[in-house]
């Protein structure tokens, strides 16, 4: 004890030190520690501080589930230890030591005394949880003299040496760092134990007794102090304040970085540590430990979920060394255990409202909730779950609506595998389904080959034997992943879920063999690079590459399968109808041809926000046109190209406007620069210049008379119709004279058309276009005796047009922010060349995301709201949309509502998440 009360007080000298120097960035609360148990200080709400796991203890405790006691140590804490060089508020130690004295009083047992020694968990808890992303250390108190302790009170020895060995083994591991040197590497204390297990020729850690674990233990302290030349430590406060550390630590560690950019969590929240009196699944064949879910995370179904191990500890199950059990066999073990877990499970849906993900530990007959939170689940489930937990009167349709993360609506629409395709298909085994859809991909059996592999462009699924968190990133490279051991609660099925991954765990009966890099099912042996199929929704597992199919709500709303016929889109369409009574923005799609506006129309967009009208140039012969008008010398020639193209243009819009059937349509005219039309090598230079019938030496010379040092910013927008009024003449024309022609006859369309200026960032500019189009709409409607209903309007892309929007306003009906160009010219950040630091970036957190991909709301954001204050001061009716990539991202589209615009456009994929976002975004705002 007294060596550490001297590391305490050690602590609290620097502390103070470096608060005096005025480190100390934030203040916070003067209460740092909350309890649970007896006495219980928190609840539900204060997330943010206890973060979820702590909240939810505190809650539980409070409604009188069994929860050891226990207390949590608040995220507050994190951020002064990471603001002061890792040093904790000088009050900590002394409410530590209150609230460890409180567990001792409840449980009349004593931390790190001999009788009856008080064991506790140290484990973390994020405001959202992050699972197996932080360190976790059990059996904390356990040391030579307290494991004789344990031993005489259990009146089982065997069980206290096996705590004791697991203490070690994770606090080697997590604390003092000793891990596995490499991917290929086992985990040297699992190497330790495998070798024991071989020597001793017995199957299961459970055969080893109390002997063994003894030599074991003995075993796991010299490793210890041959890789950190430091003793194991016997001193159980400094084993508290290691193993809180570590957890404070892990909060920065490369796999939490990579799970918060994935899940878009600010680094700033922290981490909260929640110390908890330990309870004993590996106390006897009367104790058991599991984790359950209240529903089926993978597919979302009603019935209870979950697995077990008799005789074990919690993170034998997610770490998936032994393959447990699935729940519904506890009836038959343990039926009152398993009678109790079914009451706790009712009681936690009822109370949390939503499907919980919950650990158990059965000691002695005895069950406890370790803890619970709503439980993570795919895209398919989430939306499963929320329907039918509204239909059961547990939730409302805006809270469902709400609990339905809007990427989830992707995975009802994400490609099968083609049912023809999938019966000619190989089957060599079987495993949990564990995340459905469909992958195929070559096999790679590293995290480390699974990336090496995607940025090489090819597919892969990731076989392991089980996943741990460091195969994060390999994960997220992969189409799927499959693992030969590990239940559904495994870390591989928790974070494939997640992340919208295919998965299959468990597969018992597949080998794989690192060493020799194969896959071996039965007969068949693969080897890395050969193709595998996995059916995350079956389980089953193909050799070979399948091809795949459209989904279901995708058949059923192109009409090659009835809506009756598929519960998926009864879900879909139920959660899309919900949005769109719920919703106050529209939704448009970006989309250059009839197809893609005809399948954004089925995903249920509202109008085109923006029609690329380069995209429509490269077909066929188009493209030689296009570049016989790019490389004219003079006017004449530039005409005499651009009358051949305008038959195309107005075909072309002829079809976007049928396609969308009375919807505003909006179209763009030319915006990139002119030299992306070229060609780059002089094979393709040459056959142009015979097909235009013009010199070699012409085409070379046009060519770098055209090259811009940067083209990004050069000649493009409205630049290019304003030096070339005549592409802005032709544009125009062809989509008066389409408008004119399909608002005529029989078939007549109301036409909404929406002529829109890029680049803009003078009203000077806008003006001159503008004047080209008037024109032409005039003249076009008086030549066919047709009155047509149009718009015009620009981007705001640049942040001149944002700053002057007052101005521009007064030449505009309409403004829609180009978010990639402006966010390119806001940041002074290449949109095509960030690969080349964005991977420091993001590993040092100064991006929270790709700020192409979601807004930069602080700074991209601000123009965004300057525009829309100063275009609504000139035209308070002026039209407002956003037609950048980041209108189909939920955050950005959020931003989008709350500061008023009329719709988002993008892509017709996204156009069902964009329209459960926009609902989402007006139930929180409201
Ligand atoms: C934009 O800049 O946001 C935009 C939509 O235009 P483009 O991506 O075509 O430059
Ligand atoms: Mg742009």
């Amino acid at each position: 004890m007294s060596k550490t009360t001297k590391a305490v007080a050690k602590k609290q000298v620097k502390t103070k030190a470096s608060t005096k120097k005025g480190t100390a960035k934030k203040s916070i609360s003067t209460s740092y520690v909350y309890a649970f148990g007896k006495k219980t200080d928190g609840n539900a709400t204060m997330r943010d501080l206890l973060g979820g796991k702590g909240a939810n203890l505190a809650e539980m405790a409070s409604i009188g589930l069994p929860v050891p006691p226990g207390f949590t140590i608040s995220t507050e804490v994190c951020g002064y230890y990471y603001d002061n060089g890792k040093t904790y508020p000088a009050s900590l130690s002394k409410s530590v030591l209150k609230a460890i004295k409180q567990i001792e009083t409840q449980l009349g047992k004593s931390f790190g005394g001999r009788s009856n020694p008080l064991l506790v968990s140290v484990r973390s808890g994020a405001r959202d949880s992050m699972p197996g992303m932080m360190d976790t250390i059990l059996n904390l108190g356990l040391n030579d003299v307290t494991v004789e302790g344990l031993a005489e009170i259990s009146g089982n020895p065997r069980f206290a040496w096996d705590c004791y060995r697991r203490f070690i083994q994770m606090y080697g591991d997590v604390v003092m760092g000793v891990q596995a040197r490499s991917e290929e590497e086992e985990d040297p204390f699992h190497e330790i134990l495998e070798k024991m297990k071989r020597k001793l020729k017995v199957e299961t850690d459970s055969d080893l007794s109390t002997e063994n674990l003894k030599a074991l233990v003995d075993q796991y302290k010299a490793l210890i102090r041959k890789r950190t030349r430091s003793a194991f430590p016997q001193d159980v406060f400094e084993q508290l304040w290691g193993a809180t550390s570590a957890v404070f630590s892990s909060w920065r560690n490369e796999r939490a970085i990579l799970y918060r950019q994935q899940y878009a969590i600010p680094a700033e929240w922290g981490t909260a540590v929640n110390i908890q009196a330990m309870v004993f699944g590996n106390a006897g064949d009367d104790s058991a430990t599991g984790v359950a879910f209240t529903r089926d995370p993978a597919n979302g179904e009603k019935v209870f979920y979950g697995e077990y191990l008799i005789n074990a500890q919690g993170e034998d199950v997610v770490a998936g060394v032994r393959t447990p059990n699935a729940i519904a066999k506890l009836a038959d073990e343990l039926p009152q255990s398993y009678r109790d877990l079914e009451k706790v499970r009712n009681k936690l849906e009822k109370h949390f409202k939503d499907m919980q993900d919950f650990e158990f530990t059965i000691e002695g007959g005895r069950l406890f909730i370790l803890q619970t939170r709503n439980g993570k689940r795919t895209g398919l489930a989430a939306v499963r779950i929320a329907v039918e937990m509204q239909r059961e009167r547990l939730m409302s349709q805006e809270t469902a609506l709400l609990k339905i993360p809007a990427e989830s609506i992707d995975s009802l629409l994400v490609p099968v595998f083609d049912p023809k395709a999938l019966k000619a298909a190989p089957i060599i085994g079987k495993g949990l389904p564990a995340g459905p859809g469909a992958a195929t991909g070559r096999i790679a059996f590293t995290a480390a080959t699974a990336e090496a592999e995607t940025r090489k462009g090819n597919k892969v699924v990731l076989c392991r034997n089980e996943t741990s968190p460091d195969d994060l990133k390999g994960m997220l490279h992969s189409q799927g992943i499959l693992t030969s051991r590990g239940g559904v609660s495994s870390h591989a099925a928790l974070v494939a879920r997640q992340l919208g991954k295919v998965c299959i765990c468990g597969a018992s009966e597949v080998v794989i063999n690192y060493e020799k890099k194969t896959l071996t099912a039965g007969k068949v042996v693969l080897k890395e690079g050969d193709y595998i199929s996995i059916d995350g929704s079956t389980g089953l597992i193909y050799k070979g590459m399948i091809e795949s199919a459209d989904s279901e709500v995708k058949r059923v709303l192109e009409g090659g399968l009835k809506a009756n016929k598929s519960y998926t889109y009864e879900l879909f369409q139920t959660v899309m109808s919900w949005a769109d009574k719920h919703r106050t923005l529209n939704v448009r799609t970006n989309a250059d041809t009839p197809a893609m506006a005809k399948q954004a129309v089925a995903f249920g967009a509202e109008g085109i926000g923006l029609c690329r009208t380069e995209h429509m140039f490269f077909d066929g012969e188009r493209i030689d046109i296009m570049r016989q008008m790019i490389l004219a010398a003079d006017e004449v020639q530039r005409r005499s190209a651009l009358k051949k193209l305008l038959p195309f243009q107005k075909k072309d819009f002829v079809g976007l406007f049928k396609a969308m059937e009375g919807r505003p349509v909006t179209i763009r005219l030319l915006d990139p620069p002119l030299h992306e039309f070229l060609p780059h090598d002089d094979v393709v230079r040459r056959q142009l210049a015979e097909k235009l019938g013009v010199p070699f030496d012409f085409v070379i010379d046009r060519i770098k008379a055209l090259h811009e040092e940067n083209p990004m910013l050069g000649c493009r927008g409205c630049r290019l119709g304003i030096i070339y009024p005549e592409i802005t003449e032709m544009q125009a024309r062809a989509l008066f004279e389409a408008a004119a022609q399909v608002s005529k006859g029989k078939k007549a369309i109301k036409i909404k058309a929406e002529i829109m200026i890029p680049l803009v960032g003078f009203r000077a500019e806008l003006a001159d276009q503008l004047a080209i189009v008037h024109r032409v709409a005039a003249e076009v409607m008086k030549k066919h005796k047709v009155k047509i209903d149009y718009l015009v309007g620009t981007m705001i892309e640049v942040p001149r047009a944002a700053i002057t929007a007052d101005e521009i306003a007064h030449e505009a009906d309409f403004f829609s922010f180009g978010t990639n160009d402006l966010t390119q010219t806001t940041l002074g950040l290449s949109r095509d060349d960030m690969g080349l630091f964005y991977d420091q970036y993001q590993s040092k957190e100064i991006y929270n995301q790709n700020p192409f991909a979601s807004l930069d709301q602080t700074g991209v954001g601000k123009l965004v709201e300057l525009a829309v204050e100063r275009g609504r001061q000139t035209k308070p009716n002026i039209k407002l949309g956003i037609c950048g990539e980041h209108a189909g991202d939920p955050m950005s589209i959020d931003f989008c509502h709350r500061t008023g615009l009329n719709y988002v456009s993008c892509s017709p994929p996204r156009v069902p998440i964009a329209r459960l976002a926009a609902a989402q975004a007006r139930l929180r705002n409201k």
